[in-house]
């Protein structure tokens, strides 16, 4: 089996990363392997066996054409600075061009040290592993921009964390690993002509269009944040908390990456912290609008110099940029706001009626995924399911009140019940269900987990077989809690 590498990074951008090589695993077990993401991206793996792309995917084997390389990358970790980060569990192995002609990075994650690994141990557990594939897809699912998951291969080594457990391999595809903190380190380290080539090469390879423009790195940052203030406003929409949204952890291609202490909301409360290393609830739901403006903030301050080398008055339009990001991302969010009520049009009370629909849902805190979809119910003059998410039958009647009044007079009401539908997820990947997943699959049972695989794949339409999918947890599960 061969895989078509193009390496433009590691052809053109020499100095901006470290090579490096896979360790080898003991005893490589193919666990999943994404055939649909192969065949979009051009992979033919109609005749490998599971035993090759076992092999292939763990870095047992290296492809043809692979040129194993670490990142180099610094980051803004819960608010402090980091110089020196960089891919120190992580391998990309090379790019590569779908059919489509969209290039994609193909990197190991968990396939051993790297020069960047400092004092880990460049390994990977099979439950964070999991966990990744599951709701990286989960996501893409639901049309939220990500990294996608190729392969989890078992290595047949242990991994040593509070206790030992088994290790494993995940095959991550990004449209690149270029974050903000990326940006930073060579800012930091080396000055103008390193960010110049950064910013450069990124837009040639994310944004074409924008080369010819007066001043492309002012140009690449407008576009980066609009599609940072379009993430977060999807996350926000779906109750997604991305629990460690440190600036090297913020993709330029406006994908959502590393999913390490990440969950879904069950009832909403906006100060909702999952992760057990965030102590100050710096990443807590309702502050990720205001996180992302201040890692955009972090990405203007390393692109500056940049900037200003074409023209000194750019440096006064970034700062206009990033005051803006408020006012940008309340756009994005009504925007998605709208569409999961089943608003059409925009009325100048849409603001007052979503932000009045939060302070309700946290007063009763409301089941966040299944109260849009009982929500359309109404539209089908069924109101039970909204009625036994709350604590009494009418506690929310005259938000209601105000949603229907805003409602009537558009389309049909059947229609409308359907289009919230396909922007409410029936099925995400609720707390509980993750967790019994996993448990399984670390004690050698992947049935679960792959049932849960295929039900997140599925997130709009009802399947009666998946009742069990779409309740919240049950009240003995108790608080959640994260580990990275
Ligand atoms: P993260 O919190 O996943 O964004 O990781 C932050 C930094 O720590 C990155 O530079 C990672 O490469 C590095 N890192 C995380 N886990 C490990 C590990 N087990 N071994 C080596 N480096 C790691
Ligand atoms: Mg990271
Ligand atoms: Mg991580």
């Amino acid at each position: 089996m061969d895989i078509a590498f193009d390496n433009s990074f590691h052809d053109s951008m020499e100095g901006f990363y470290a090579p490096a090589e896979a360790a080898k695993p003991s005893a490589p077990r193919l666990l999943v392997f994404n055939r649909p993401l192969a065949d979009r991206l051009g992979i033919d793996v109609a005749d490998a066996s599971d035993d090759q792309l076992a092999r292939l995917f763990s870095g047992e084997e290296m492809p043809g054409g692979a040129n194993p390389l670490a990142l180099a990358y610094a980051g803004h970790q819960f608010g402090h600075f980091s110089p020196q980060l960089g891919d120190g569990r992580a391998l990309l192995l090379g790019e590569l061009v779908a059919p489509d002609g969209a290039r994609f990075d193909i990197q190991l994650k968990g396939s051993g040290p790297t020069p960047f690994s400092r004092n880990g141990d460049g390994k990977a557990a099979i439950g964070p592993v999991l966990r990744e594939f599951l709701i990286s897809e989960a996501m893409a699912a639901m049309g939220i921009p990500t990294t996608r998951s190729l392969a989890a291969v078992a290595t047949g080594d242990r991994v040593q964390r509070e206790q030992a457990h088994p290790g494993a391999v995940l095959t991550r595809v990004a449209s690149s690993h270029i974050r903000v903190g990326t940006f930073q380190f060579f800012a930091a380290h080396f000055g103008v002509d390193h960010v110049v080539q950064l910013s450069e090469y990124s837009i040639r390879r994310h944004f074409a269009d924008l080369a010819e423009a007066p001043n492309p790195h002012l140009a690449l940052l407008d576009r980066v944040i609009g599609l940072q203030c379009n993430l977060v406003a999807r996350w926000l929409g779906v109750g997604f908390i991305h629990g460690v949204m440190n600036t090297d952890n913020v993709a330029i291609s406006g994908e959502t990456i590393d999913y390490g202490p990440c969950a879904f909301m069950d009832r909403f409360s906006v100060n909702t912290v999952f992760s057990s290393i965030d102590a100050n609830g710096r990443y807590a739901y309702g502050r990720q609008p205001q996180i992302m403006h201040w890692n955009m903030a972090r990405f203007a301050e390393a692109l500056l110099p940049a900037i200003h080398a074409v023209d000194p008055d750019g440096v006064e339009r970034a700062k206009q940029l990033v005051d803006a990001i408020p006012e940008r991302f309340r756009a994005e969010w009504h925007a998605r706001m709208r569409a999961k009520l089943g608003l059409e049009g925009i009325a100048v009370d849409d603001g007052a009626l979503i932000d009045a629909l939060f302070d309700r849902l946290e007063e009763h805190r409301v089941d966040f995924t299944s109260f849009f979809r009982a929500l359309a119910m109404l539209l089908r003059g069924e109101g039970t399911a909204l009625e036994g998410l709350l604590p009494a039958p009418d506690a929310m009647a005259p938000w209601i009140a105000e949603w229907w009044e805003r409602i009537e007079g558009g389309g049909s009401p059947l229609d409308r019940a359907d289009a919230m539908d396909r922007e409410n997820p029936l099925y995400i990947p609720r707390n509980h269900l993750v967790e019994a997943a996993l448990g399984a699959a670390e004690a050698g049972d992947l049935a679960p987990w792959s049932e849960l695989l295929e039900v997140v794949r599925h997130p709009y339409a009802r399947r009666p077989e998946w009742s069990l999918f779409e309740a919240p947890a049950p009240a003995e599960f108790g608080p959640y809690k994260t580990f990275c």
